[in-house]
């Protein structure tokens, strides 16, 4: 796969693609990722890629000749874009794993007050991280690549990454390593005595309890078996 970043500071992602996972997933050509400079697309002699909105206001807003050229010299019909917002539909796994898929992912990065609207005819698709409101897009766009580049095949595990919370709609059951007792408190007796069946439903029964506890709008959007349905209804009859 091939990902494509615009930005203003291309700098930003230094750190974000220079270590771990994503470093080896670049370095082993199971995607590349390529930084764009906005400003290089500025035909303004000092190089302005912003002014004044419309209308008066604070700050400043992205131009939308510059940014049309740095999308339109680094895009083809496989290429797709998409904008960085606040104003996008929210960012889920689903979402990551519907990005993974594609061949070439262009990730658009506002800064200032934003961008001139128009620019919004141009890309296919608009995200946002959540709800609040960051400097720039780039985090946001780190936050993308992070999350696409793991799905990818031999980036890590593939059973590492089906089993994350929101996977397959439930959290993740919890997880512990070495020591089996830590200040008086032990590791569940199933995790270590092998029985891989009992494992299996334990994680089942954990992951259920978790999401039923915490994240109980995601059971609500999720069709449960009939195993998970007599498990959380154990769950809800302990937890009275
Ligand atoms: N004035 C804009 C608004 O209220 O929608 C916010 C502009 S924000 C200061 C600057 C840029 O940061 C945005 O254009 C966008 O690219 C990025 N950004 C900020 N918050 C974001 C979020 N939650 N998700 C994705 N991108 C975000």
């Amino acid at each position: 796969m091939k990902i494509k970043i615009l930005t203003l500071f291309p700098n930003m992602f230094e750190g974000i693609l220079g270590e771990s996972i994503l470093k080896r997933a670049i370095e082993s050509g199971i995607c590349s990722v390529e930084l764009i400079d906005i400003r290089a697309y500025s035909l303004d002699k000092h190089h302005h890629v912003d002014d004044t909105p419309y209308g008066g206001g604070a700050g400043m807003v992205l131009a939308c000749d510059v940014v049309d050229r740095a999308i339109a010299a680094n895009t083809t019909d496989k290429s797709y874009k998409v904008l960085m917002t606040p104003q996008g539909r929210t960012y889920k796994q689903a979402i990551a794993k519907e990005l993974a898929s594609k061949e070439e992912l262009v990730l658009i990065c506002g800064h200032y007050e934003g961008f001139d609207e128009r620019i919004r005819d141009y890309v296919d698709d608009e995200i946002s991280i959540g709800d609040y409101v960051l400097t720039g897009g780039e985090l946001a766009a780190g936050v993308v690549c992070d999350s696409v580049i793991r799905l990818l095949d031999h980036a890590i595990r593939k059973e590492s990454s089906e089993e994350d919370s929101f996977s397959d709609g439930l959290l993740e059951y919890p997880q512990y390593t070495r020591p089996v007792e830590y200040k008086g408190v032990c590791v569940p007796e199933v995790l270590v005595n092998g029985n891989h069946k009992l494992i299996r439903e334990y994680r089942l029964k954990e992951s259920l309890r978790k999401t039923y506890l915490r994240r109980p709008d995601l059971l609500e959007a999720r069709a449960l078996t009939g195993e998970e349905e007599k498990l959380l209804k154990e769950i809800k009859e302990e937890s009275e």
